[in-house]
């Protein structure tokens, strides 16, 4: 018998803990291991999917899955999960990753694997978005993840920074309440504005180029959010839900997501009414929310990229980094979305020729780390 084990050091001695008990560097099994759970959640979702797609899938997306393609791809995440997993078992002393990841996979195969059967009969009705969350761990962390590593502005910072589990969570609740989010979103408009819109106008909107009606919605909608967001600013009621967003003191594509359920909802559904009043084409305003999404989450980034030429016209990373600067003259800065000329006009345009030093807010009252705490803050009593 080795008598190694007798000389380790506790920390490294085999076992289970769901503290990170080692270090993360490349080599000691912890990025396979994170990996393989990833993996592993991201097959076993799609299980899940195939097994219960009435209400694990959005009914917009079903009509266009390549199935064949799906489940060859679920053959290969769950084959490269398991792998994972035991590499990390191997390498690490800490065997909680390696043996989730497995453990994931193992229920995915036990519950149909790749060859799952579909399951239930397709209806509509109340949905959760997990087919969503996946494609957009996916189309997300495809794009940004390799962005971030080949151009970072802080290239210390890594992936999995400080944090970055309670902004995950943020982006799959976000993704998974799609139904909910959309409905909160469209709604109020159509309850509260329907007296103002007329067919003349609405016709007139429609009939325009598609190039000038994306544009217009841009504007308004940006005039509009604009003005929420500097609202969630100055009044300390809103800024209680909105210091949710600030408390980030890392910046990533990630950490976009953090956005408190009431400031998403509130801000998303005012930006809508000059969109709903005016009544664009329904291509026009998808184009915009696909702009929006991928804008809002590129501004967060972690890319050195300055865009000296696009600066005045669009807001860049640089611009929105001052916007979560903790430095006190970048307070209140800042707070369009896609016209940094709304700021400019506003009196609150700040974009000097460096990077902020660092993020978060300076002072005040101290915003909860975990996501129900975060969740509750707007709402306990202010001390
Ligand atoms: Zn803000
Ligand atoms: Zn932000």
């Amino acid at each position: 018998m080795s008598e190694s084990g007798a000389q380790m050091p506790n920390e490294q001695r085999p076992h289970i803990s769901l503290r990170t008990t080692q270090t993360t560097h490349f080599g000691q099994g912890w990025v396979s291991g994170v990996a393989s759970v990833l993996l592993g959640v991201l097959g076993l979702g799609a299980v899940f999917c195939f097994h219960f797609p009435s209400v694990l899938t959005m009914p917009q997306l079903r009509q266009l899955y390549p199935v064949p393609w799906i489940r060859a791809l679920l053959h290969l995440v769950l084959i490269a999960s398991f792998l994972l997993g035991a590499i990390s078992v191997c390498l690490r002393y800490n065997k909680a990753l390696g043996l989730t990841g497995i453990t994931l996979t193992l229920m995915a195969w036990m519950l149909g694997g790749s060859s799952v059967a579909v399951n239930g009969e397709l209806r509509d009705g109340p949905f959760l978005g997990l087919d969503w969350l996946l494609l957009n761990v996916i189309g997300y962390s495809a794009v940004f993840v390799p962005m971030e590593r080949v151009f970072p502005l802080r290239p210390d910072q890594p992936i999995f920074r400080r944090q970055w589990r309670v902004d995950l969570i943020y982006f799959a609740i976000s993704a998974l309440i799609v139904q909910v989010m959309t409905i909160l979103t469209l709604k109020p408009a159509m309850i509260l504005f329907d007296w103002a819109r007329n067919p003349r106008l609405t016709q007139l909107a429609k009939s325009l180029p598609f190039p000038i009606q994306f544009l217009l919605i841009l504007v308004l909608s940006d005039l509009t959010q604009y003005w929420v967001h500097r609202l969630f600013h100055v009044i300390p009621v809103l800024w209680r839900f909105h210091a949710i967003h600030h408390s980030a003191d890392v910046m990533d594509w990630l950490a976009g997501s953090r956005l408190h359920l009431v400031d998403a909802a509130v801000t998303r559904a005012i930006s809508y009414v000059p969109m709903y009043i005016l009544g664009f084409s329904e291509s026009a305003i998808f184009a915009y929310v696909v702009w929006v999404v991928i804008q809002a989450t590129f501004i967060h980034a972690n890319v050195r990229w300055q865009f000296s030429w696009l600066r005045p016209v669009l807001v860049t990373p640089a611009f929105h980094h001052w916007h979560h600067s903790a430095s006190s003259e970048a307070v209140d800065k800042n707070f369009a979305v896609h016209l940094p000329v709304l700021d400019w006009i506003f009196g609150s345009y700040y974009l000097p020729n460096r990077w902020p030093e660092s993020y978060g807010i300076g002072g005040g009252p101290k915003v909860p780390e975990g996501f129900l705490g975060q969740f509750a803050h707007p709402f306990a009593r202010a001390r």
